[in-house]
């Protein structure tokens, strides 16, 4: 029986490197990961610019006390650069972000001064200040944005902000997607007695989409040999990831496995978890393989554990797992030691500190305890029944980006 970990392991080991880059427009790189580095192709800002609206200076004419009155020469906007040079004396009025002039080197911001027609009385105030110096955000030919970032809206208003609109980044990986099972019906269909409608295909769906894939979806295969050799064939020949639910247990009508035995080179793994145990990992031809479980928790879960890091890696991230917190547990929680158990929780920052209750009933089938939750409660291997009030590791159920 592997861990958690060991498996993770392996499968990030044994995907492949990122899917090839592509150039897109900024305006459509939004949840794309950066396939190279984003350098700076000038100083940002590229040039020393007053921080505030109110009156450049030369620091020569800051008082060390009581003040002095200075000729006010001109008036600058954003955008603007001045012709001349500010001489001994001589104060220009700035607006924010607009270039210092030459022969100043300090604002006064404009509730500090006291404005008569066109002279200004100013007090002592530190040299320098209120000016934004060239460069001082990036150098000319830094590093910006490092390949393998996910761009949200800041990382892209960044990008453009250097002039640059279009970046290149990694194609989304495409994965096929099935259901497995004579019992499982399509939604919107009539369904006969005995059948169930399909949630795993659309909890995997969303979740492929949420880590940058790109669905293709092959719909249900009943538990027919030949039918399910053609679709995975098919499947295998269009897409990079295989990802099926259902038919991994050992159920007489679990095909899945005999069928991938024919097909490609597929592991049955047996997870020191709960829930979730059986899990398929393998490739058909140059196309990874996940068999994941049937029950709809279970098939989520594994797909949080073991699919995400696979996309994420094809994806071109750098991170493949997300950060995880502590939490004191308000109830007890039933563990059995020796195996990895995951829950269904609900966290919340109350009275200085962050707490976690349950979604109630656990059971692999329930979906709606993931839908109650807002995130996973991870009792490690080692552990045994949490009395309340112990620290347990929580993770968030992971945000679009
Ligand atoms: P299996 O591993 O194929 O025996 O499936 C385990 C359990 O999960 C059974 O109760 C199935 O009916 C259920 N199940 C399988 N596929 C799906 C699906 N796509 N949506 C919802 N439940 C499913
Ligand atoms: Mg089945």
């Amino acid at each position: 029986m592997l861990t958690v970990r060991e498996g993770q392991e392996r499968i990030v080991a044994q995907i492949g490197n990122a899917v090839p880059p592509e150039v897109l427009p900024v305006t459509r790189a939004l949840g794309r990961v950066l396939a190279s580095d984003v350098e700076a192709p000038f100083d940002v800002p590229p040039a020393d610019n007053s921080a505030v609206d109110g009156y450049a200076v030369g620091s020569a004419d800051i008082p060390s006390a009581e003040t002095r009155t200075l000729d006010v020469v001109g008036d600058l906007a954003a955008g603007v650069v001045f012709g001349g040079t500010l001489r001994p004396g001589q104060a220009l009025r700035i607006m924010t972000g607009a270039p210092m002039p030459t022969g100043a080197d300090t604002v006064y911001p404009q509730e500090v001064v006291e404005r008569t027609g066109e002279r200004v009385r100013i007090g002592p105030i530190d040299k320098g200040v209120n000016v934004r110096l060239r460069g001082e955000d990036v150098e000319a030919g830094g590093i910006v944005i490092e390949r393998g970032t996910v761009l949200r809206p800041q990382e892209i208003g960044l990008i453009t902000s250097l002039g640059i609109w279009q970046v290149s980044v990694h194609q989304r990986p495409r994965v096929a997607l099935l259901s497995t099972g004579d019992e499982v019906a399509e939604p919107g269909t009539p369904r006969r007695p005995g059948q169930i409608y399909d949630a795993n295909r659309f909890t995997l769906r969303g979740s492929v989409e949420q880590c940058g894939g790109q669905v293709l979806d092959l719909g249900i295969v009943p538990d027919a040999r030949d039918e399910l050799t053609a679709r995975l064939r098919e499947a295998a020949a269009m897409a990079d990831v295989v990802l099926t639910s259902g038919g991994v247990s050992v159920g007489a009508y679990d095909l899945v496995k005999e069928v991938l035995a024919e097909l490609g080179t597929i592991d049955f793994w047996q997870v020191a978890m709960q829930p979730g145990r059986p899990l398929a990992f393998g490739a058909i031809g140059g196309t990874a393989f996940f068999g994941l479980p049937g029950n709809p928790v279970a098939s989520l879960l594994a797909f949080m554990l073991f699919v995400r890091p696979a996309l994420w890696k094809l994806a071109g991230r750098r991170r493949l797992f997300p950060p995880t917190w502590q939490a004191r547990t308000l109830e007890t929680l039933r563990k059995r030691r020796g195996r990895r158990e995951f829950k269904r929780g609900v966290l919340a920052y109350r009275d200085g500190g962050w707490e976690v209750r349950t979604t109630g009933p656990q059971g692999s089938g329930i979906l709606s305890s993931m839908v109650a939750g807002n995130c996973l409660i991870v009792l490690e291997e080692d552990r045994d029944d949490v009395p309340a009030g112990e620290a347990v590791t929580v993770e968030p159920f992971a945000e679009p980006f």
